[in-house]
């Protein structure tokens, strides 16, 4: 199935912020105010047709209609949970490619779980995302994109995104962060940035650039594994950013943002679920702004991965309770259509539940 659209030549808007696109109208001859009207009108009412613009001169709109383009997605496949209470999108992009996002239906709220890259380069071991490998890095509309088409195909307000779909959002730095920007905005959706969580697997020297902005948001850590051995195996940027690095960097953080740093600990039967590890995770995260986040792995099967008994699980969470560490389980959401955690890939499986 052939799902391209768009012309690619075209001033793609949503991937400007408002500074960029309050250029671009003076650039075009119009008056700077022009810059936010315009803004108004894609990142907080989501028109995709410049006729639309009520407020917009009808000579500027048919210019507009000739340079610009207003991006949008696809939905080409939905899943819906048992529950009803986790949505799956596969979403196809304007050059034929495809990527995925989930609705997640809390009783707080809406979340929307967004992709940043078609496919990861990051090759983490229990992860489906990276089986494809990479293929390109998201815009920053096409990350917009995915909040808008949820919130219209479902007919709800998105009170809380996650950026914790396909891909690692600091690999492509400059493009998250302008969805972010624009998404928290008061011409955007205004979801603060409390209210947004961005997952990354340990790319120190980007979280550290994270800090020093003080976007403050919510930054959750992969880490899967409380030492060095462990992690190389199963979280492979490791070896570049190691622990002795990676946890200075998630304290300094903490330190500078104000924002309690979650720690994603992925349980895998038989790799990390030993009692040990439980004490040396506690070590890890004792005396700073933390908590720990213990995740049931989600059954991969290509990777070979099962979640531990119950009883492990509460035994490897009462250690980390003994020392004084925050700690939760997460509850298990949208497993049975492939939109938990470490489930998203950009191709679909034989056999996804339809
Ligand atoms: S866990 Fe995240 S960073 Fe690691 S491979 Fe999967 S998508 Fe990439």
């Amino acid at each position: 199935m052939k799902w391209g659209f768009g012309g690619m030549s075209k001033l793609a808007l949503k991937d400007l912020d408002l500074a960029a696109l309050e250029k671009q109208v003076v650039a075009w001859g119009q008056p700077r105010y022009r810059g936010r009207q315009l803004a108004e009108w894609i990142f907080k009412k989501g028109v995709t047709d410049f006729d639309d613009m009520t407020n917009l001169p009808a000579d500027f709109r048919s210019q507009l209609q000739h340079e610009a383009e207003i991006t949008r997605l696809v939905v080409l496949k939905k899943l819906v949970s048992d529950s009803g209470d986790t949505v799956k999108y596969l979403f196809g992009l304007a050059d034929g490619g495809a990527v995925e996002g989930v609705l997640m239906k809390h009783n707080y709220g809406r979340t929307a779980c967004v992709s940043t890259q078609v496919g990861c380069r990051m090759g983490c071991l229990f992860c489906a995302s990276a089986l494809g490998g990479w293929e390109r890095n998201l815009t920053a509309g096409e990350i917009y994109d995915q909040v808008l088409t949820i919130q219209k195909d479902e007919g709800c307000r998105i009170s809380h995104i996650v950026v914790m779909g396909t891909g690692e959002p600091l690999d492509n730095y400059e493009h998250t962060m302008r969805f972010i920007d624009n998404i928290s905005a008061p011409y955007g959706l205004l979801i603060s940035p409390r209210r947004i969580t961005l997952s990354t697997c340990g790319l120190v020297p980007a979280i550290r650039r994270l800090a020093g902005e003080r976007r403050g948001l919510t930054l959750a850590v992969s880490l899967h594994a409380p030492n060095d051995e462990l992690r190389n195996r199963l979280v492979p940027v490791n070896r570049r950013y190691p622990l002795g690095e990676l946890i200075p960097a998630c304290r300094d953080y903490a330190a500078a943002t104000g924002r309690r740093v979650s720690l994603e600990y992925a349980l895998l039967r038989g790799y990390n679920d030993r009692p040990e590890l439980a004490h040396q995770l506690a070590e890890l995260s004792s005396g700073w702004l933390c908590h720990v986040n213990l995740i049931p792995v989600n059954v991969v099967p290509e990777r070979g991965f099962y979640p531990p008994s119950r009883k492990r699980i509460q035994y490897f969470k009462n250690i980390l309770m003994q020392h004084g560490i925050p700690v939760t389980i997460r509850k298990e959401m949208g497993a049975d259509i492939n939109a938990a955690c470490g489930q998203l890939r950009w191709k679909n499986r034989k056999g996804d539940k339809e």
